[in-house]
This record gives C-alpha cells, structure tokens and sequence, in this order.
C-alpha cells in the first residue's frame, strides 16, 4: 500500500495542508465562518448576487412549481424549459449563435476539451490556466503545451514550431483563462486571437471571473477588448461567481455546441443541473446586466484597494480586476497573516503551492460590490497593523 499517512504529515511538515471552514450564513460581506463573525475577502461572489432577494425567491418559487431535482440528465428526460430559455438568454447575452448550459465550470472545461480535442492534437495553454482546462486534455488524450503567462509571442513561436510535426489532420487550439482566478490580470485576448487565427487554431477563452464583472453591460473580457465571435470562437463562462448561482455555459458557432451535446461526456453522463438553479440565474443574468451601478462602486473599491495597500508597502500584481493579491512570498507566512487578519475579524485566504507556484504564496483579497467604503477601512486597518507588527514588508516578503 502507498504510504497515504506520510503523504498527509508531509503536507502539514510543508505548511501546505488545507483546512476547510464551515460557513454558518448566507455567503456576503459578512459571514459566520467556523461559528465567528467575520468580514468576508474570499467570495467570488463579485457582484453581490448570491443572496439578492430577487433570486433567491426566483429560485424558491421555482423549486414551488418545478421541484427541486432535474431528475435525469439532459439527454434522458431532464432538460427542464428552464434550462432551455437559460441558453437562449446567455447565447443573446454573450453575442453567439448557441450556448449549452453545465453543472459546474469544471464539468464544462472537461467536456468542451474531451469532446473537441482528441488523440494526436495538440492543446496550447497559458501557463497559469485552471485545473480544470488542464484535466480536459488529459481527458481528450491530446498533447498539452504550455506557453509562458500571457506571452503571445512565444506561443507563436511553439504554434511556428508544431506546424511541422503535427500530420494535416490534426487541429490546434489555444486555450486561456480571460481573468486569471490567482493573479486577477487578463489574458491579452486580442493578440491572442490573433496569433490563433494566423496559425488556424481554435481560440478557446475560460471567462469565469470575467462574466458580470468586465465589458459593457458585463459581457465579459471577450466583450472588454472589443473582439467578436470570429476572433474568440467559444467561451466557456460559470454562473457561481459573479452570478451568484452555480454551473456554467459554453457559448460559440450553433454547430459546436451541437456538436458538444452529441460528443461531451461531461455533459451529457450526469444529471442536468436543478432546474430552479437555471431561473434562478435567469434573474442573476438580468441584475448583472441592467444594474451598472454594482460594477461602478465595485471598481471604486479596486482603485481605492490598489492605491491605499500600495502606499502600505505590500506588493500588488498587475490586476484591475476584483481579484486583488497580496503577494507574500512564502507560504507559512502567508497562512500566519491570513490567521492573524481572521484574529481581527477579518477572512481573507492565503493561496499557497500547489495552487500558485512555489515561492508565491499570497493573500487573495477578492472585492464585491456587496463591500461598502467602511468595509475596505476596515480591512485596510487591520493589513496597516499586520504589516507594521508582523513586518510583511517588501524584504520579508521573498521566499
Ligand atoms: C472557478 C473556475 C472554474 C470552475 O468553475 P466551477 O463552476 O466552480 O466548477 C473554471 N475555470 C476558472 C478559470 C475558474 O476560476
């Protein structure tokens, strides 16, 4: 038998292992977490939409007239017409032909990857992609290439590189995340679709902290750089983030995502998500998109956020989005501030290896709209007395 026991006491030896926290409250800027109340820096509920009063009674009266389950998958008899007009909202939504609606982000990553990709292609990923985009060619059995962060140039030169190994039956793709989940920058989609498109590979963007947040009327980061369906062809985007629901969506070309429902295991072997669930999102869908004022004081709380924890010496990374990390450098010492900030009623989580890479663990500060000015003070105050006590300054901070 594998040694399972030292597999875990290395863990706890490294500082790495994980302890989950039990939420007793609605998700929101204050939670119960383990039995205290806290202010809460770890959602990824960036529009405040999880507990809005008009989805969670969406999704009540929902349960009411539709029952809880779907009862079966999509292509048994589990297709419920609220999964149906969900599609139809997010294909007018996201400005494409056809959009098929998954359990989880995972699930969909998983399939449009399996379904897609097969033996004998070749997967180009940013270095810093999601798990799940990454588990998807294992699932495809394709061959995964991985281009350093954000860095067109050298992934048209791996593209150059491959052109001449790969046989003519072969397809390439490109896949990134838009916003990266660990870092909070963006994907310089514009170039990258651009290199994709020179060198015929199928551009595939992972939207999931971009949808809400990012482009007019939250259309995401496709919708940011001001690209088309031509230039991004699929996008893959969840709704348990900033719509505060759960599940997710492909999006692109109808014969695509006819070609997902026929070929995409991870859709079509599991039950269809509840169908409560998918009106419930119908309602998060119009919130997000109508109610402008949610991504104004979101991005007032970003630009107040960056200036005021730079000006107390702690290194940001380079995003505008809600994702804000505090790079920390080594992972016990981030874990210790992260407790130390919960010691003042304060959650924010530390990311650690194997997440991010080793040597830049780091405090993630994720923001919504759902914070007030008041709150920010109050977090600010309590990173101002961490770093003057504890000393988390630029010098402490490398690994
Ligand atoms: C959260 C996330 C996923 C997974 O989505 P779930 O719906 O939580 O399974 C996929 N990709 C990225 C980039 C994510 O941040």
């Amino acid at each position: 038998m594998r040694d399972w026991a030292g597999r875990l006491e290395q863990r706890r030896e490294q500082g790495l292992y994980r302890k989950r926290q039990v939420l007793g409250s609605p998700q929101g800027p204050r939670v119960r977490l383990d039995g205290q109340s806290c202010l809460n820096f770890c959602s990824n509920d960036y529009l405040g939409l999880v507990n809005h009063p008009q989805v969670v009674e969406a999704m009540a009266e929902a349960c009411r007239t539709m029952g809880v389950g779907a009862g079966a998958s999509h292509l048994v008899c589990g297709h419920h017409q609220a999964h149906h007009a969900l599609e139809h909202a997010l294909a007018e939504f996201t400005g494409r032909e056809a959009a098929l609606v998954f359990s989880s982000g995972y699930a969909a990553n998983l399939g449009v990857l399996a379904a897609l990709a097969t033996r004998g292609d070749l997967v180009f990923q940013d270095r810093l992609n999601h798990a799940s985009l990454l588990d998807g060619v294992l699932l495809s059995r394709a061959t995964l290439k991985r281009f350093p962060h954000a860095d067109h140039q050298a992934l048209k030169a791996m593209l150059k590189d491959s052109e001449s190994a790969v046989s003519s039956s072969s397809q390439r793709f490109v896949v990134t995340d838009g916003v990266f989940s660990m870092d909070g920058d963006l994907a310089p989609l514009d170039e990258l679709g651009a290199v994709a498109k020179e060198h015929d590979a199928l551009l595939i963007v992972d939207d999931a902290h971009g949808y809400g947040v990012l482009g007019s009327g939250g259309r995401g980061s496709v919708s940011h750089y001001g690209l088309s369906e031509e230039d991004v062809p699929l996008v893959v985007g969840t709704l348990g983030k900033a719509l505060g629901t759960a599940g997710a969506f492909i999006a692109g070309p109808r014969l695509l995502i006819d070609y997902l429902v026929q070929f995409a295991r991870p859709y079509i072997y599991t039950t269809a998500m509840p169908p409560a669930i998918a009106a419930a999102t119908l309602v998060s869908l119009r919130l997000a998109e109508d109610e402008v004022w949610r991504r104004d004081h979101l991005q007032a709380l970003i630009v107040r956020f960056r200036k005021e924890t730079a000006a107390l010496g702690y290194r940001l990374m380079a995003s505008s989005t809600p994702i804000q990390p505090l790079l920390i450098g080594d992972a016990r010492e981030a874990s210790r501030l992260s407790q130390a900030l919960l010691g003042r009623g304060i959650a924010v989580s530390a990311i650690r290896p194997p997440t991010v890479p080793e040597g830049s663990a780091r405090l993630r500060v994720t923001l919504t709209s759902a914070h007030s000015h008041a709150d920010l003070d109050q977090l600010l105050d309590a990173l101002a007395a961490e770093q003057s006590s504890i000393g988390c300054s630029q010098t402490g901070a490398t690994a």
